[in-house]
């Protein structure tokens, strides 16, 4: 099945799928401009981790993550079924692989909302050619707490805990493709697009270009 990809003269321009990497310190934006680009996309895919970590209020099972028991999330590691995984704050966290390699072979894109953890595993993986890795910043930690308790989904503590966690998040800047600072949400979002067309449009990517050209270097002209 094809689903993306964009039609030329009835010509339809098949491309692999790409693996969307969004890192940040808590509170940088992330979830809000993966939102938005999903918005602008809608065939973008956004990879649901598996946890074992315990539901909070309102967080749906396949939707928000896939809850388990952690037999069961060892069992996934041991049969390969994970992408990457980590433990953070006493939680196992990981990336299922089968939904990830479905969306590949219908040349859809899916976006990664991991640590940089994650992200080192995901580009060491099989799948890392097809990885691009972008890295959000905050204007500022002064603005970066703001937005943690503006959200207003932590306690004073937790959100202590995020801030000094945020430094090692931010020390591994460097390892990423693309790093942007998330100051103003209209232009980070107009970014991160700008990002996406381009390397949607890169020549290796597009696996019909061949086809396509021949086809246009058969065409009649002017005879
Ligand atoms: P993350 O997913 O990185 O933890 P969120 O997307 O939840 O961060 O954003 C944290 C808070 O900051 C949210 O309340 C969000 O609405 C707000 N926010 C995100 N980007 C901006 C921005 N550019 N300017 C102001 N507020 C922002």
């Amino acid at each position: 099945m094809r689903i993306e990809g964009r039609k030329i003269q009835g010509i339809f321009m098949e491309r692999s799928g790409l693996l969307i990497i969004l890192s940040s310190p808590s509170g940088a934006g992330k979830s809000t401009l993966a939102r938005r680009l999903m918005e602008w996309d809608p065939a973008l895919r956004f990879s649901v981790s598996a946890t074992t970590r315990s539901p909070r209020p309102g967080e749906v099972d396949g939707e928000h993550y896939y809850f388990r028991s952690i037999e069961e999330f060892r069992t996934m590691v041991d049969q390969g079924e994970m992408l990457e995984h980590a433990e953070v704050f006493g939680n196992y966290y990981g990336s299922p692989k089968t939904p990830i390699e479905a969306a590949m072979r219908e040349g859809r894109d899916t976006l990664f909302d991991v640590d940089w953890q994650g992200g080192q595993q995901i580009r060491a993986s099989a799948l890392g050619a097809q990885v691009i890795s972008i890295f959000i910043l905050p204007p500022s930690l002064v603005e970066l707490e703001r937005r943690l308790v503006s959200r207003g989904q932590d306690s004073a503590e937790v959100i202590r805990g995020r801030m000094q966690k945020s430094l090692n998040e931010i020390s591994h800047w460097a390892e990423y493709d693309y790093v942007l600072v998330n100051e103003d949400l209209d232009q980070s979002t107009e970014q991160l697009k700008t990002i996406l067309t381009a390397e949607r449009l890169r020549r290796e990517r597009q696996t019909g270009l061949g086809r396509f050209v021949r086809g246009l270097m058969d065409e009649e002209i002017g005879r």
